[in-house]
């Protein structure tokens, strides 16, 4: 039987992104959560192939008890188990953490596992990072930005897009995909299995202890990576008018610009101007 799980991250509504300008944080716990958009077209890609293949999909989360919410969304939308990762000692993970986590809890909950589906990147990280990391801890082969996936027998035909070129790639089982949200339209939610996910289904929760994983390699100790300084960048427009000769306006600009121009064409034109 063909083994597949899902990754996915609860991600903040982006419609109600409370954004703390004092201290440039995310206010995380005063969103509404969503599967990321990117982890459902993941679901929808494991749900197709089940179709054709027949097989079990594991849905997989780490992230807080509300991140629970997702998972039950994700087994209304056709996942078979819904598997979060939660524990204080988790929190503050940085990619590396996250994916060393993800791996170690695969090997428990799944160990003969397939396949492994994420999305591409999420909608508030946005770092890309973790699928592939997730392949590496896993030693398994993966291929991110996949837009399209077939699957004949244990081997997965992809395509995708990369440099404007159209790749055509081949993946022997067990490996790792992370698909774009063009893979496939998505499917709605069914109400009637929306209702039995919230009420019947059974998600299973591991802490760290039960994962029995590494507890330097997990969390804010377990984070290689550390957060300086977060702000929105601000930009300084004002409109200037130039009047004039259309000559005397191009000398105007090269007074006003010529280290910008100069920076643009990669010329210093201040020292051109001295030596003419
Ligand atoms: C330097 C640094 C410090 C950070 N510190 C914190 C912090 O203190 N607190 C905090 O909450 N966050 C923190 N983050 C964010 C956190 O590391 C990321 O949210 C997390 O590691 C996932 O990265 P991403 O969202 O960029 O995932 P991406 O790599 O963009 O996601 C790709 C795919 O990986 C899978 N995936 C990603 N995350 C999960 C998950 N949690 N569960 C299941 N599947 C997943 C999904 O399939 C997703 O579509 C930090 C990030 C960085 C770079």
């Amino acid at each position: 039987m063909l083994k597949m799980v899902v990754c996915i991250k609860q991600v903040p509504m982006v419609s109600e992104l409370p954004w703390d300008p004092k201290t440039g944080t995310l206010k995380r716990d005063l969103a509404e959560g969503m599967i990321n958009p990117a982890c459902r077209a993941a679901l929808d890609a494991a749900v197709r192939i089940r179709e054709s293949e027949g097989g079990e999909i594991v849905a997989m989360t780490m992230g807080p008890p509300m991140a629970e919410e997702v998972l039950r969304e994700a087994i209304a939308l056709g996942a078979d188990r819904g598997v979060l990762l939660c524990d204080r000692r988790l929190a503050g993970a940085d990619t590396l953490a996250t994916s060393y986590t993800l791996a170690r809890a695969i090997e428990k909950v799944c160990p003969d596992f397939d396949l492994i589906l994420c999305g591409f990147a999420t909608s508030d990280s946005e770092t890309a990072q973790v699928g592939p990391q997730l392949a590496e801890a896993l030693g398994i082969p993966g291929v991110a930005y996949v837009d399209e996936i077939e699957l004949t027998g244990r081997t997965v035909r992809m395509q995708r897009l990369a440099d404007n070129f159209l790749e055509t790639l081949e993946m022997d089982l067990p490996g790792l995909i992370t698909v774009t949200t063009g893979v496939h339209a998505p499917r709605h939610v069914p109400l009637g299995g929306l209702q039995d996910a919230f009420t019947g289904a059974e998600i299973e929760t591991l802490d760290a202890k039960a994962l029995d994983v590494d507890p330097e390699q997990i969390g804010v100790k377990g984070s290689a990576t550390r957060i300086l300084n977060v702000y929105s960048p601000t930009s300084d427009k004002k409109n200037i008018v130039l009047t004039g000769t259309p000559k005397r306006i191009v000398e105007q600009l090269f007074e006003r610009f010529d280290d910008k121009i100069g920076g643009t064409i990669g010329k210093d034109l201040k020292s051109d101007k001295k030596k003419s």
